[in-house]
């Protein structure tokens, strides 16, 4: 059974401007879909939709088999876990940071999100390990650190489908190759959907889809696409 279907989507976010045209789409369970596409293509715009900021005016979007617009925003955020551009934490100790959302979690759990997330050793080598507080107050921890923080949060909530939304792109390349190689290991056994700009980022996905103008212009996996050119 499909985790993510999008139906038909059509969506602008003013009249007469239409930014997806009956975009139609399905992740299959353990499948790792990646959308690609320039500047301006509409990428974002899936995310949002996801989540909800915004309804399409016309087709579906399904979880998990159900019209999102019958689920709750909670449980919209149970099934899919975003890994954003720029995580953002919270002003607290780094447990609690991996520990967001999933509150009764026990400290194996937490480190093994942490380790999952290739970040644990980093936190077991500080003074204050898990109690260590981050953010403007606490230890400044690099963009690259960030992005492992939360790519342990998602792991730690086990969503059905990962959702990494441009998730290396604020990233200097080396960091980028690291957390993307964190990433494909994540991505094992489990379903994600990627959002990316370049190509050869999402290399390993099962099935790239290549947006422009709010349109599927190609799909088909990496070598498919060289081939097409
Ligand atoms: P991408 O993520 O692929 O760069 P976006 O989904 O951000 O593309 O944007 C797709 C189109 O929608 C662009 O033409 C962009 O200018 C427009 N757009 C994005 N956000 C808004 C908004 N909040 N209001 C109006 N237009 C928007
Ligand atoms: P959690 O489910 O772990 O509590 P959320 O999914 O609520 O975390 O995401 C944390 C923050 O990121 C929220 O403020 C939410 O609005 C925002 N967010 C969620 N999805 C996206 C997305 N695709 N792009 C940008 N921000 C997002």
């Amino acid at each position: 059974r499909p985790t993510v279907v999008f139906d038909k989507v059509r969506f602008g976010y003013e009249k007469h401007r239409e930014i997806l045209h009956g975009l139609t789409f399905a992740v299959e369970a353990g499948e790792r879909v990646a959308i690609v596409g320039p500047s301006g293509a509409g990428k974002s715009t899936i995310a949002r939709l996801l989540f909800r900021f915004y309804d399409p005016q016309a087709g579906r979007i399904l979880i998990s088999g159900k019209d999102i617009r019958t689920v709750t925003q909670e449980s919209l955020r149970r099934h899919i876990g975003v890994v954003p551009q720029d995580s953002v934490l919270f002003n607290d100790t780094i447990g609690y940071n991996i520990a967001y959302g999933r509150e009764g979690a026990t400290r194996g759990e937490i480190e093994a999100a942490a380790r999952g997330a290739a970040i644990a050793d980093f936190i077991e080598r500080l003074p204050d390990g898990y109690e260590t507080e981050v953010g403007e107050r606490g230890l400044k921890l690099s963009g690259g650190e960030k992005q492992r923080v939360a790519i342990a949060r998602t792991l730690l909530k086990n969503p059905e489908i990962i959702l990494f939304d441009e998730a290396t792109s604020a990233l200097d390349s080396r960091t980028e190759q690291d957390i993307l190689k964190t990433m494909r290991a994540v991505a094992r056994n489990r379903t994600t959907l990627t959002i990316a700009h370049r190509l050869s980022t999402v290399a390993d996905a099962d099935r790239i889809l290549v947006l422009d103008g709010g349109k599927l212009a190609e799909s088909g996996s990496h070598n498919d696409l060289l081939r097409m050119g």
